[in-house]
């Protein structure tokens, strides 16, 4: 609101009419716009500690009873399977369109690890024995499964700690990699390199490694491998824990390890053999951990669609409103006379344009300062736009101390009848001027020009700035006439047929 002292000619507040809306965040600010790089708030370490403690929970309540055998339910693999390649998928996906926006490395190196584990569990699924041949396909002998479960299991947290590495060094910034297609053909030749190395190193070359399986049960090396591939998901939680601050990403990434660990628990160390409880909840704790990052990446994108909606609606307001008096500026001047000329063409209704000037405003400037030169405009511009009363006027600001106003289906008549209310209401604000011996008072000129179609014209196609232009030249001359003849007062140009 602005409050002018009219007796002092001080300024009292200084904040521009209309500008009063919430400023939008900096859009050049990406980073603080996404979940991946935003940093977690204490609401959300609670709720992803609530998840976490649920499945703590729930693991307590399995625990005792993963060696109790269930029965063998082959649909329950590929179904778990596909669910997990799908979910992974999606997930790289994601990351690695976030890798492309921020030129992010962390979220570069989460996106493979999400490859890997999605051309890994292909892997799994084609080698398990008994569900596409007895013995698995691919080669794959009894140990294949087991093995390629615990490379998959136990190679993964490893790119989560990259991730964690990467990202305190990571600069985000919305400068696009110079190639941005190169690095992703690469981790994609790279993670199917990867998972075909330990598929082959597990079927292949399976009398290379240890047997960990003896039949549908755990051998006794089956501790010691299964330790392992515990231990590098405990290290990529610790990691994760001191990579501080934690973003809400890092926050479902523990979830999820946590989930994880619990997985390899129940399915790989708790149980006995395969189709028992802890076979088949450890994997659910697995679809539930898939599921956590995605399901964050997924609200993530709705929030950045409705903050896109958002800021893009703050730009369009912006780029047409002026920084100083909250009024709309040129720009928005000019697109309004466009589309009015066009419609005044096609209807043939009156169309006119007041333009309006501060008197002797270098003198006021010079008298109160340029601070309070700027609140008077203020003031100026707001009395304009309140007593231009139609729907369909606009006031503008054209530049420095000139105002525009643009009236819709007002003949000359009515429009010298709107300059006339115009200029007695700023004369009606009585801010001191003590600039100048001609006026104690600030006050307005206002030249007036009419476009009057001779007829309806149905399609007018032709371009309409030289119609335009020569419309506000028109009401330019009459202010000049105004300003000659003594200031504060409203002339009515001479009005040619158009049409
Ligand atoms: P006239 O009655 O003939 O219009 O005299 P004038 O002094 O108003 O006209 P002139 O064009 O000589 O001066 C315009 C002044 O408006 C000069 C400039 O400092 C001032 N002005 C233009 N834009 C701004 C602005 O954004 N803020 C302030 N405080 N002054 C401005
Ligand atoms: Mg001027
Ligand atoms: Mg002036």
């Amino acid at each position: 609101m602005v409050k002018f002292d009219r007796e002092r000619g001080s300024i009292m507040s200084l904040t521009a009419p209309g500008l009063t809306d919430s400023v939008p965040a900096d859009p050049s600010d990406g980073g603080a716009l996404f979940l991946s790089t935003l940093t977690a708030s204490p609401r959300e370490k609670r709720v992803a500690l609530t998840v976490l403690l649920f499945s703590l929970l729930v693991f307590a309540l399995l625990a005792p009873f993963a060696r109790v055998p269930l029965l063998p339910i082959w649909g329950f693999i590929p179904c778990y399977e596909s669910w997990l390649v799908a979910t992974d998928l999606i997930t790289a996906a994601l990351l690695f369109s976030q890798y492309l926006s921020f030129n992010s490395r962390a979220l570069f190196m989460l996106g493979c690890g999400y490859l890997y584990v999605a051309c890994m569990t292909v892997a799994h699924a084609l080698t398990f024995p008994g569900l596409f041949t007895s013995t698995g396909l691919l080669g794959a002998g009894p140990q294949s499964t087991a093995w390629l479960y615990m490379f998959w299991h136990g190679i993964f947290p490893l790119f989560v700690v990259a991730y964690a590495r990467f990202k305190g060094r990571d600069c985000v910034s919305s400068v696009l990699p110079r190639r941005p297609r190169l690095p992703l053909l690469a981790a994609g030749v790279g993670m199917v390199a990867l998972s075909a190395g330990f598929t082959a190193l597990a079927t292949v070359g399976q009398d290379l490694l240890p047997a960990i399986m003896d039949g549908n049960r755990y051998s006794s090396s089956m501790s010691l491998v299964v330790a392992s591939t515990w231990a590098t998901s405990l290290l990529a939680l610790v990691v994760l824990w001191f990579s501080r601050p934690h973003t809400v990403l890092d926050l479902w990434l523990m979830i999820m390890i946590g989930a994880s660990l619990i997985d390899i628990a129940l399915s790989a160390m708790l149980n006995g053999e395969r189709f028992d409880l802890g076979f088949y909840a450890g994997r659910v704790y697995g679809l539930l951990a898939a599921g956590f990052v995605l399901l964050v990446l997924l609200v993530e994108s709705g929030i950045l669609y409705r903050k896109l909606v958002q800021l893009t609606e703050t730009l369009r307001r912006l780029t047409a409103q002026d920084a100083l008096t909250g009024i709309g500026n040129r720009r928005a001047f000019d697109g309004s006379l466009d589309l009015e000329l066009r419609r005044a063409m096609r209807s043939g209704q009156p169309l006119s344009v007041l333009m309006i000037d501060v008197d002797h405003f270098k003198d006021f400037n010079d008298h109160f300062g340029h601070v309070e030169g700027d609140c008077c405009l203020q003031m100026v511009a707001k009395t304009l736009n309140v007593a231009a009363v139609r729907a369909a006027d606009m006031v503008a600001r054209y530049g420095g101390e000139e105002f525009v106003a643009l009236l819709p289906g007002t003949d000359e008549t009515a429009a010298a009848q709107v300059a006339e209310r115009l200029r007695s209401a700023v004369a009606a604000l009585r801010i001191v001027h003590r600039g100048t011996l001609e006026t104690s008072q600030v006050t307005i000129s206002i030249g007036v020009a009419c476009l009057r179609p001779a007829w309806p014209v149905e399609n007018p196609n032709h371009s309409m700035s030289s119609v335009g232009i020569d419309l506000v030249e028109r009401a330019d001359r009459a202010l000049y006439a105004a300003k000659e003849a003594g200031r504060n007062r409203v002339v009515v140009a001479a009005e040619p047929l158009v049409g």
